[in-house]
């Protein structure tokens, strides 16, 4: 295959050359130069290795962060990049199966490749002759597109647990396939896996979330065994048949939702709950038909604590369990405008966008065709409409505030909160009400009913 010239910005080339102009060698390495062979676009990240010492590279920079300082990592921030300079290393005993007790800096840029994860990631990549020094064969595997592991993958996966997961995400994000004795190595290594940290495990599935076609990657985690400590939550879906419309169990049902929302990390990590609580409330009715009555409700409590104890930051668990919690809306031509206006509301109007989208990839992971977006135009007419008639859908869009029901002689404390939503109910069914005095009236006769 002819590649493509290799891009590389002048400022990585300036750092090189500095530290080479020094007496020192360098060169890059990692995913820039696996997507440039990949003739992929090369992430802005770039790293590169050096025999240059960590404190050499720290004098040589003006703008430099000690990152990892210990392990031999700077960064130097140079332009719009912040660019991982490594020194080459050797990694000594692992015995927590996650970071090396000790490093060791060598002068061999053959065993600094050596200690890399995937013989894709471990080619480096000379500037100063274009050439490539590829010692374990990337190479190769990149053209096949196989993810193996550097030496005895048993070895590599107990050192380090991160690496299945690694393994696992690149599948996915690439569309590799795990050479064989790599992928059986993966659940031999699980107790090494359940060493590493929730916050680096969140990283990778959220890449994997992110990825072109993230069942791929899923189903990766579930057959490898990953799964089962990951989101264990998620596994009885597997063989809960729906009938129906249902061509899918839950758990591929959820993994095909997954793959047909567009790539926003709240919004598929919804598609992957949204039913997860199905086969915690499965029923049959008279006939024998299976029924999920409040499988929303228990799909919100899964995902809450699998993202809880995945570090996901509170404002993306409570995005997530809002739209799982809405997922079920249902939609009639004969809805009143105040109940449109009840479901904006209740949804809020920065959700209705991925409501939709979610509903759409529900709907094509029901049936594996992929849903008309046209079937919602009804309701997104109605909704739009309201929109622009601006009533009142928040208690911050009344014409009164609780300082007015004050003022108006209704004691401070919770029955002011309580007259606000009976005035905004008011306002929902008919917004010619949201006047200051026509709503001052309504919340003198409410008075009465609360003191
Ligand atoms: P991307 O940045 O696109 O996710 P990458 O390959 O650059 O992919 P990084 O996490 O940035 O991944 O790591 C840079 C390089 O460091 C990798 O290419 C690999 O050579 C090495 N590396 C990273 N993590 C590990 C690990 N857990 N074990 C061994 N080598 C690793
Ligand atoms: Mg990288």
């Amino acid at each position: 295959m002819k590649l493509r010239k290799f891009r590389i910005p002048h400022e990585i080339i300036f750092i090189i050359e500095k530290i080479q102009k020094s007496g020192k060698k360098a060169y890059i390495v990692g995913g820039a130069v696996r997507d440039y062979l990949l003739g992929r676009s090369v992430a802005n990240d770039f790293d590169i290795a050096t025999d240059a010492d960590p404190q050499d590279i720290m004098r040589m920079f003006n703008r430099v962060v000690p990152t990892g300082i210990k392990h031999g990592t700077v960064t130097v921030l140079i332009g719009s990049h912040s660019v991982e300079v490594t020194t080459f290393r050797l990694e000594k005993g692992y015995s927590d199966s996650r970071r090396p007790d000790a490093v060791e800096f060598t002068h061999d840029l053959i065993e600094d490749l050596s200690r890399r994860d995937f013989t894709m990631n471990a080619i480096a990549y000379d500037i100063s002759n274009a050439s490539l020094i590829d010692p374990f064969n990337g190479q190769v595997d990149i053209a096949m597109k196989t993810i193996r592991t550097v030496g005895n993958p048993l070895e590599r996966f107990s050192e380090d647990g991160l690496r299945p997961l690694r393994a696992v995400r690149f599948a996915s994000q690439l569309g590799f396939s795990i050479q064989e004795e790599t992928y059986t190595a993966i659940p031999a290594c699980i107790e090494a896996f359940k060493k590493v940290s929730w916050e680096r495990i969140r990283d990778e599935l959220s890449k994997i979330l992110l990825s072109p076609v993230p069942s791929v990657g899923l189903r990766l985690l579930e057959s490898t065994g990953l799964m089962a400590h990951i989101i264990p939550e998620l596994l009885p879906g597997r063989n809960c048949q729906q009938k129906g419309m249902h061509v899918f169990d839950v758990l591929d049902h959820g993994f095909l939702t997954v793959d047909a929302c567009m790539p926003d990390l709240e919004l598929r990590l919804a598609a992957l709950f949204h039913d997860a609580g199905k086969p915690f409330v499965k029923s049959a009715d008279e006939q024998g038909i299976p029924t999920f009555y409040n499988h929303d409700k228990k799909s919100v409590e899964l995902a809450a604590q699998a993202l809880r104890r995945l570090k996901y930051p509170n404002d993306c668990i409570d995005t997530v369990c809002h739209l799982i919690a809405l997922h079920m809306f249902h939609y009639e031509d004969n809805w009143t405008d105040a109940a449109v206006r009840r479901f904006i509301a209740k949804a809020g109007e920065p959700y209705l966008e991925r409501l939709f989208l979610l509903r759409l990839a529900d709907g094509s992971a029901t049936t594996g065709i992929p849903a008309d977006p046209r079937s919602l135009v009804p309701f997104r007419k109605r909704i739009d409409a309201i929109l622009t008639e601006q009533s009142a859908l928040q208690l911050k869009d009344l014409k009164i505030s609780g300082n007015d029901l004050m003022a108006a002689g209704i004691p401070k404390g919770p029955v002011i909160g309580k007259i606000l939503h009976e005035l905004l109910e008011t306002v929902l069914d008919d917004p010619s009400q949201n006047e200051r005095e026509t709503l001052l009236k309504i919340a003198g006769k409410l008075k009465s009913k609360y003191l």
